[in-house]
């Protein structure tokens, strides 16, 4: 209002003086037309006031709006912070070159900014045909628009983490390829927690429960697909008396040692666990039953000739079981169980086949006739 006020005032003054003083014959005019003047002044103040209102009303719908940006801003601001310093982000133009990591990522990684940004993300892959897998990647990203994939990566000082990866391929207004946008989160904790799930202690072989998983996934997929597999169970001959003469903890030795060579003596794609103390159990995909004998012979004399020391000779008893349509779980490992227990009652050091169980003829009529 006062701000109003002495605008009048001013307007008042800045009107009648250079009249008073320079124009008499415009002074005379008015004062034949008081009332004219008078609404002239008036209304040129009324307009003068509401454009000052007006103003004033713009300024401070102004500052407001300025105000709310700024708090906008800020917000943005924090989130941002939040993401550079808790979110594994890394954009790449549309060849993989890193174009932006935040810092959470250079943290994870060992690699600074300027490392990261003079070339692609080649340099955290543990395979050995890394730009191949990067290319793969980012086409897949394109060819469904989204990719998540959980891998292993080595950071600047070798050391190895795992990590959920996602990829997103981003594009301009006009649907051209400007790059990527990829998201990681660290799953190392998780993945050794599997780890510790799924792993016999001592021997670092698969456990009695993933064991009893890979088994069911392999008899599904051999039901399935009619493909063949086989399983061996092993068990070491007379290991009690080891550990009667030796100790327990030499026996503990023996059997971490039998585990690795073991495992040094199948194929990739072969599963061995420990299924229970001095007792191992193979599952050896693709494998029919004279390849499985052919492979239970070989690790029965591998165990027999290598030296166990201070232990002489450690021999193993085998008994085999492959995989007929129609079988489950329970009777292809009693077959194995059974051939095991021949091999064992035969005197040892031995490989017995699982036989394939065949009803009995008699217990079939009497069901027929009740
Ligand atoms: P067989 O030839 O009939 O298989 O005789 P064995 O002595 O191997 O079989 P038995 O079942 O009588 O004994 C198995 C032994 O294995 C007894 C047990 O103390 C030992 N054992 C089982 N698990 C471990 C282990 O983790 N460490 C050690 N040191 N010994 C174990
Ligand atoms: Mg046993
Ligand atoms: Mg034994």
């Amino acid at each position: 209002m006062g701000f109003n006020y002495l605008v009048s005032c001013l307007t008042l003054l800045l009107f009648s003086q250079p009249l008073m003083a320079n124009d008499s014959s415009l002074m005379a005019e008015i004062k034949l037309h008081p009332v004219i003047f008078l609404v002239s002044i008036t209304l040129i103040i009324i307009v003068l006031a509401t454009m000052t209102r007006t103003l004033q009303l713009l300024r401070s719908r102004g500052h407001k709006q300025f105000r709310q940006l700024k708090r906008e801003r800020n917000k943005t601001q924090t989130n941002l912070a939040i993401i550079d310093k808790h979110i594994l982000l890394v954009n790449t133009d549309q060849t993989g070159k890193v174009t932006k990591v935040s810092s959470a990522f250079c943290e994870q990684t060992g690699y600074s900014r300027e490392q990261l940004k003079t070339g692609t993300l080649q340099c955290l892959l543990t395979e050995k045909n890394s730009a191949l897998v990067l290319q793969q990647r980012y086409q897949e990203a394109r060819q469904k628009g989204f990719v998540s994939v959980e891998t292993q990566e080595k950071n600047a000082y070798g050391g190895l983490y795992w990590v959920k990866l996602q990829i997103e391929p981003q594009y301009d207004g006009n649907g051209n390829l400007i790059g990527y946008t990829e998201i990681r989160e660290d799953i190392s904790t998780q993945k050794k927690l599997e780890e510790l799930w799924m792993t016999d202690q001592l021997t670092g072989l698969f456990n009695r429960s993933r064991l009893d998983e890979l088994f069911d996934a392999e008899l599904r997929r051999a039901n399935r697909y009619g493909t063949h597999f086989s399983i061996l169970l092993l068990d070491i001959d007379h290991f009690k008396q080891i550990n009667d003469t030796q100790g327990h903890l030499v026996g503990d030795d023996v059997l971490y040692a039998a585990a690795k060579l073991l495992q040094e003596n199948i194929r990739d794609v072969d599963i061995l666990g420990r299924w229970g103390g001095e007792e191992f159990l193979f599952i050896l995909p693709n494998t029919n039953q004279s390849e499985a004998l052919i492979l239970a012979e070989k690790l029965r004399n591998t165990l027999r000739d290598h030296p166990f020391t201070p232990v002489n000779k450690l021999t193993a008893s085998i008994g085999i079981s492959s995989f007929t349509a129609g079988v489950d779980a329970d009777e292809l490992f009693k077959r194995a169980d059974d051939a095991l227990y021949r091999a064992k009652a035969k005197g040892r050091d031995r490989v017995e086949l699982g036989m394939v169980s065949i009803p009995n003829p008699n217990e079939q009529n009497r069901d027929r006739s009740a």
